[in-house]
């Protein structure tokens, strides 16, 4: 049976003026909205207990198993207001099919899509005042599900607590886009095979913390991964997939090795390829062959991508030789017409010609 997600509304909302200051300036992940969805599963019992509740704090025991032994995943995915003042998500089934892989690889019990999409469509039904209607400002959400039971041994939890919270976000790109520099680890990998870099779990992240660290200490605004066995192949952004995009009309990105996150954006990029002339590609791509084609110009413009910040150009590569500048450090035509093309889509500006839009 299919859970409901009935509002228990919050006695004490925002005001009108309290979330206006919000929206008028909100950063990313900073502020959240009244409401979050919760549901709760037990071995016994399987999914029970959903809800719609008030925004706010949990009460943990500090034997909690997530605090110990990191038995967690989540996903993040956006809401966006159209002119005529609807709101769509853009493709909430591939954030609820990757959260069902996500925790089949960390032992953890699989919400079902419909409850998952039931949960988002109640939380942000709730919330609607909050989804910002200014520019390219969005309400992120934010579905995550942890091991709640408290208990020390190291075994799947029996009582798992599912959540959904929801937070304003402002442009990430509020002065215009501006290509990004990446530092190339090969001191630190994000993920190996056979561990959960494709799923989405908090020790990935954890993990690409002290590169990203480095990647400051070198000036640069990202890392990039390669994989754990080699320190060869190039893998993925820690929070972002990368394309890049040849002089011979190719989009190219490294294919899914297990250790890759299979991004929504990735995906949605190579349906697009074709529209634009280019041809898609996944396959492996080494550092060699990436940093040499970025200084011959073979590689004519280089890209992240992810639900956070679209489509990024990357203008600078730096590694332990220096730095290599893409396609003369500006953007390219490319990086900026798919990145047009997925933003005219979500905000409802051009036709949503693969059906990747779901109105809550
Ligand atoms: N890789 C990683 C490691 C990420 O965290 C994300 C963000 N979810 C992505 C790629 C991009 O995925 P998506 O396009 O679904 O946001």
């Amino acid at each position: 049976m299919s859970l409901q997600f009935e509002l228990r509304a919050n006695p004490h909302p925002r005001t009108d003026a309290e979330r206006g200051a919000v929206l008028a300036d909100p950063g990313f992940g900073l502020s959240f909205t009244d409401h979050m969805a919760v549901a709760t599963w037990t071995a016994s019992d399987g999914w029970h207990d959903s809800a719609v509740v008030p925004y706010g704090p949990f009460s943990l025991d500090p034997a909690t198993a997530v605090l110990h032994y990191a038995q967690e995943i989540f996903e993040g995915l956006k809401a966006y207001q159209h002119a005529d003042g609807s709101v769509h998500l853009f493709r909430p089934d591939q954030n609820a099919a990757r959260m069902a892989r996500s925790a089949e690889r960390l032992a953890l019990p699989v919400l079902p899509a419909e409850d998952f999409l039931a949960s988002i469509d109640a939380l942000v039904a709730a919330d609607r005042a909050w989804v910002p209607v200014h520019g390219e400002q969005s309400l992120y959400l934010r579905p995550f599900m942890f091991a709640s039971e408290a208990f020390l041994g190291v075994r799947p939890a029996q009582r798992v607590t599912y959540c959904c919270i929801a937070s304003p976000a402002g442009a990430y790109f509020a002065r215009g886009v501006h290509p990004v520099s990446i530092w190339i680890s090969t001191t630190y990998a994000r993920a190996a095979p056979g561990g959960t870099g494709a799923a989405k779990t908090g020790g990935n992240y954890a993990a690409s913390l002290v590169a990203q660290q480095e990647a400051a200490a070198h000036g640069c605004d990202q890392v990039m991964f390669a994989d754990a066995a080699e320190h060869r192949w190039v893998e993925e952004l820690g929070g972002m997939n990368v394309y890049l995009v040849t002089t011979d009309g190719e989009l190219v990105t490294p294919e899914l090795n297990g250790s890759i996150l299979e991004g929504v954006t990735r995906d949605s990029i190579l349906t697009l390829a074709t529209e634009f002339g280019l041809t898609p590609v996944e396959r492996r791509i080494s550092l060699e062959e990436l940093v040499e084609g970025v200084d011959s110009g073979r590689v004519a413009e280089l890209f992240a991508c992810g639900t956070a910040a679209v489509v990024t150009p990357i203008g600078v590569l730096q590694d332990a030789s220096g730095s290599h500048v893409v396609g003369g450090g500006e953007t390219g035509e490319t990086t900026a017409a798919l990145r047009k093309n997925l933003l005219d889509v979500q905000y409802g500006r051009a036709e949503d010609t693969h059906g990747w839009l779901r109105r809550v």
